[in-house]
């Protein structure tokens, strides 16, 4: 019987089989070393650029492979078995939240001078959403962009940007019209080396240590026209499309880490032996494995019935949505359990379980946190 599954194909997983080759011989030996200093090296991207899998599913004239949108679900899937969620997450950044938009509504010109270097790696890009007054509630962002002759005038700050201690260019949304509501809000490119942006400092965390996460100031930076991206005014708009991508992506590799985890924990109740027998044998842990592995399945096939309505060119902001809640909520609930398996080593520096616990708590607040999923999901339901 083929090993292949819904919905990939036998393409899908020799890709699957190159990147996970990749990422267990080129990374995966230096997550430790990377979580304990200072971030993962850019050399990374380059990497991961030349080996073609930060344009897998853009068109092969920037330089892409030209593949369909399930080749990146692939991407996300595997880039995880480098036992660093944070490098994970760094590289999602740039393959589909801040980089999707340049292809998107950039210009041609935009294209040549920004996605063809992202794809290649030789451009690291940050996505500038966030503000220290203005997460979830995205339109109360008081960054400006205010127009002048031959271009805008921008200030304002961004707090959590993934990337942003170490990006060449910033995907940013910004106000440019403040008494437009939804409609006062645009996209711009801007060069990290332009004179008014500065990171103010990188911010520590509890957990996606290998990644830098910085606060951004603008001050009287000066963007010239070329350097909006997209229509004025259609900044939210564009910016909810990217969220989507953001979303499901983030849950694909959430679900796969899950079942990795879910695996770790399978083969220690196996081999663990309490009371003269393996522990798993006890009915409360086979229970709760049992409870995991089902749990994993089922939001893993709501990612991949998200992923494969994306794939047919569908829009499934409700899937998406959904598939973002339930792995963020089934993730916590496996890697706690785990954790709770492996007993006192769970709980130790030495084992990876802690670094797994630490960085699944991301999801639930990252890119929408539980409560705005819920509150879409609660719309689309008629409420
Ligand atoms: C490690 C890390 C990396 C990140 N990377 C990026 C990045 O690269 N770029 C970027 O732009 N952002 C990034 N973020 C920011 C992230 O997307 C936001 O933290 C998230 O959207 C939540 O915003 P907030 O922190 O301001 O929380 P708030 O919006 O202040 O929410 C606080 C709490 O109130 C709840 N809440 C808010 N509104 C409602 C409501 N209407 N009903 C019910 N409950 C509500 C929220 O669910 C939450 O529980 C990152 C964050 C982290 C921690």
């Amino acid at each position: 019987m083929s090993s292949v599954t819904w919905p990939f194909t036998e393409e899908h997983e020799q890709l699957r089989k190159s990147i996970r080759d990749f990422v267990e011989k080129e990374l995966a030996p230096h997550a430790s070393e990377w979580e304990e200093k200072e971030y993962f090296p850019d050399w990374v991207f380059t990497k991961l650029g030349e080996a073609g899998f930060l344009g897998l599913a853009y068109p092969e004239e920037y330089g892409g492979s030209g593949g369909d949108y399930l080749t990146t679900i692939v991407l996300a899937e595997e880039i995880g078995r480098c036992n660093s969620g944070g490098l994970a997450m760094a590289v999602g950044v740039q393959t589909d939240m801040a980089v999707p938009p340049v292809h998107k509504f950039g210009t041609e010109e935009q294209k040549q001078r920004y996605l063809i270097p992202a794809l290649k790696g030789e451009k690291i890009f940050c996505l500038g959403i966030t503000e220290p007054n203005a997460g979830s509630d995205v339109a109360g962002m008081e960054t400006t962009a205010k127009k002048v002759d031959g271009g805008w005038v921008v200030n304002g700050r961004k707090i959590f940007i993934t990337n942003g201690a170490r990006a060449h260019a910033m995907t940013l949304i910004a106000k440019t019209d403040k008494e437009a509501g939804h409609a006062g809000m645009s996209l711009f490119i801007v060069d990290t080396d332009t004179p008014g942006f500065e990171v103010a400092r990188t911010l520590e965390k509890l957990g996606m240590h290998s990644s830098d996460t910085a606060e951004i100031t603008f001050t009287d930076m000066f963007l010239p026209d070329d350097a909006l991206l997209g229509n004025e005014g259609e900044g939210f708009y564009n910016i909810s499309w990217e969220l989507q991508g953001e979303r499901l992506i983030g849950a694909a590799g959430t679900i796969a880490s899950s079942r990795r985890v879910f695996e770790a924990a399978l083969a220690y109740a196996k081999e663990r032996h309490t009371f003269g027998k393996p522990i798993g044998k006890h009915q409360v842990i086979r229970h709760k494995l049992a409870d995991m592995a089902t749990e994993v399945e089922a939001a893993q096939q709501l990612v991949y019935t998200a992923a494969w309505k994306v794939n047919r060119g569908e829009y499934p902001v409700r899937e998406i949505s959904m598939a973002k809640l339930l792995t963020g909520l089934v993730s916590w609930k496996v890697v706690d359990a785990a954790m709770q398996i492996f007993g006192g080593y769970g709980y130790s520096m030495e084992f990876p379980i802690q670094r797994a616990w630490r960085d699944s708590r991301l999801i639930r607040i990252g890119g929408g946190t539980d409560e705005v999923m819920r509150d879409v999901i609660g719309k689309m339901e008629g409420l």
